[in-house]
Parts: structure tokens; sequence; C-alpha cells
């Protein structure tokens, strides 16, 4: 199977990591000088809307998918006028903005914080009239890590907040005074056959995630499985994909989907029988899915910004390195490390050493009795 992928970040080396001992080949179609997934397939440097240049993918490919959001929706609408896209369009194109994405939320009953569409300043402080404050403002597009968005406390704060994101469409939601962040990930098949992954508890940093951790028999998970079995069969999706969520008290609000694979499940490569990259691949590609039982627990501790020592690292015999094979910039995700272990109290022994390494020993996560609270270091947006 001939595999193109949009985007040659770490999550297309994943992929590729992942589909090489399945016998595919890939394409890596991206822009980039240095794409980090090139070395692994047939590099293919062009615009996204060079529109010669995406004849060639869809030519070589069997089928097309792309790993992250802020691809052009109109290259996926011209690929798929000539080649197999999976998954679709439209679940590209609603995740790409934050309104229509909570609009569907709202649509499909899946409850999300409170939300106003705000286009201008005028209508920012309308919108605080409804959604009420602390509130988060977020440009509508191009956000992702915490870019492109501003908590807003005070009236004050609108002007020079409109201002730092550049007066761009944007939507003004409520500050949710979350209990903790979770994303559940299922995969779907062509055939609709939809299973999930036990969810992940979350723990972000400045916008950007630190830690994400599995969460077995978690009493969330049904009803995120629910919520997420309803955007898949709306979408009719064809692949992985991730919802995130706050939790407040029992209820779950949708954040946001990720129409793709995602870094809170980064986790399943060692931490599952199947991971979420191969089993994208195999929903894509019409194979059957494999197993999502979890071996044990696992966490994923994100390396940001720099890589530290890898002996120190690998000294740790339940630990795992990946490297993105990435220049180190401050606030780029550069690797990760995943820790598995037999229970979640073996787990907590472990985590504080490795998240120490990776400069972000100031994250804990606690264990009680089943019932997980996160204490973190802030960073509200
Ligand atoms: P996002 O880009 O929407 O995923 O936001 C990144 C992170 O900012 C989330 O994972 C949360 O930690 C925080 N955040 C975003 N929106 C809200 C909100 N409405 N209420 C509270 N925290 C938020």
């Amino acid at each position: 199977m001939k595999i193109g992928i949009l985007g040659g970040g770490q999550l297309a080396r994943m992929l590729a990591l992942a589909g090489l001992p399945l016998g595919c080949e890939f394409a890596i179609f991206s822009p980039d000088r240095q794409s980090c997934a090139a070395p692994l397939g047939r590099q293919m440097r062009a615009d996204y809307d060079d529109e010669v240049a995406l004849s060639r993918l869809a030519a070589w490919s069997d089928v097309i998918t792309f790993e992250f959001e802020n691809i052009p929706a109109q290259a996926l609408q011209f690929l798929t006028r000539h080649a197999v896209v999976r998954p679709g369009v439209e679940a590209l194109r609603l995740a790409q903005d934050r309104l229509l994405e909570k609009q569907l939320f709202t649509q499909l009953g899946i409850p999300c914080a409170p939300f106003q569409p705000a286009d201008s300043l005028a209508d920012l402080h309308q919108a605080a009239q409804s959604v009420g404050l602390p509130a988060v403002l977020k440009t509508r597009r191009q956000g992702y890590d915490g870019r492109g968005q501003v908590v807003l406390h005070h009236i004050d704060e609108f002007a020079p907040a409109w201002q730092l994101l550049g007066g761009q469409p944007a939507i003004l939601e409520g500050l949710v005074a979350f209990d903790r962040e979770l994303s559940v990930f299922a995969v779907r098949a062509v055939t609709g056959e939809t299973i999930f992954y036990s969810i992940s508890e979350n723990i972000h940093h400045d916008g950007i995630l630190r830690l994400a951790v599995s969460r077995p028999d978690d009493p969330a998970q049904k009803q995120a499985e629910q919520h997420a079995d309803r955007l898949l069969k709306h979408l009719d999706y064809v692949g992985v994909l991730a919802l995130e969520f706050f939790q407040v008290g029992d209820q779950l609000l949708a954040n946001e989907y990720a129409p793709r694979v995602h870094n809170s499940g980064h986790w399943t490569i060692e931490g599952a029988a199947t991971s979420q990259f191969e089993n994208h691949l195999r929903a894509i590609t019409g194979l059957s899915l494999g197993s999502t039982a979890l071996n044990g627990v696992a966490a994923t501790i994100n390396l940001i910004g720099s890589i530290p020592d890898n002996t120190e690292i690998l000294r740790n015999y339940n630990a795992h390195l990946h490297l993105y094979g990435k220049t180190c910039k401050p606030g780029r995700k550069v690797g990760h490390i995943t820790l598995c272990a037999d229970s979640m109290q073996q787990l907590q022994l472990q985590l504080p050493g490795l998240l120490r390494l990776a400069g972000a020993g100031d994250v804990c996560v606690k264990v009680d009795s089943g019932h997980h609270k996160k204490s973190n270091t802030g960073g509200d947006a």
C-alpha cells in the first residue's frame, strides 16, 4: 500500500515508523525544507496549493491522509477529486475553525463551554455579555499549543487582547474551572466498526501538553466514547480521531477534536496492543483494526525545547525514548518519553524522576483509589 501523508512532522514520522513493518510505503508531502518524516519515505516538497505536485501525490498514492489540521482544506478538496482521502475533507474543514467546531458539538448534543463568535472588538464586548468573565478569546483559525488565545478577566483587557490576536475573527469561550483534562481516541474502520482506547488524562502548561497518562477503567470512559461516537458517525469518519475534554464534576465538556493521531495518544506505542499510528493506517487502508487493549498503564512525557541526556532517561528500564530529529527551539516538541508500568502506583513512583529530567518537575499527577485529580502548574490557556 502506498500512503501519501500531507505534513512531514513527528506525527507523519511515527505513522511511517508504524507502517513500514506492515509493508506500507510513504510519500511525505510538505513545503518544509527539513521534514522530520522525510527520511522514512519519498519526499515531495511543494506548497499545498501546487496542484501539479498534488496531482503527482494523488497518482502515486493508494490512499492519502494528513498529519496536522492547518493544511488548506482546498488542497484536500482537490485531492479528493483524484484519490482516496481519509479521513475526509469535512472532518478537517470543521476542525480548522473553532466556531464551526463548537457549533458542530452543539448540533450533536455534545456539551461544551459557552461560546460566542467575535468578528470585531464591538462583537467581543457583546459576546462577553452572554459568555461572562473570565473567558478565553481564541482566534477561529490557526491556533495550536496555546497560540492564538488570551485569557480575559476584565473588560480593560479586551482591546489589547484583540490587538494581540491581530484583529482576526475569533470566538470567546467561558474559562472552564476544570477538575482535569482528558482525551479519548477512537479508531473507525471503513466498515463503520469503531473501537476506543482508554482515555488519557492530560496536563498542559502554557497551552502545551506536558504529560498524558492512560486511565484504564476510568468512570468518564463511557461518556467520552458516547460523545466521540456521535462525531464519528456524523462525519462518516475513517481513521483515528482524538476528542479533548474538560471534566467538571462528572460532566465532560468538549474542547476540540483532532481529525488525526494525537500527541496525548503517543503512549499507545508501547502502552497498547496496537498503537494509534498502526490503527490509523489499518483503518485508512481498509485493513482490520488491531486490539486497543492496554499493556498495564503508560504515560507520555513531552520533551519541549530541549533534549535531556538520553543515558539518564534510559537508566529507567521502563522508559522509552522517541526523538523526532528536529532542531531544538523554545516551545517546540522535539521528542517524548513513554513510561510503562504494571500499576498506576508503580507509574507514579517513577514519573517524578523522568519529569524532572524533561524539565517538567513541577508537573505531577495524584492517584487516589481510582479517582484521579491533577495538580498542575496553571497555564490555563
Ligand atoms: P486549545 O488550543 O483549545 O486546546 O487550548 C490549549 C489548552 O488551553 C487547553 O488544553 C486548556 O489547558 C487551556 N484552555 C483552552 N480553552 C480553555 C477554556 N475554555 N477553559 C479553560 N482552559 C482552557
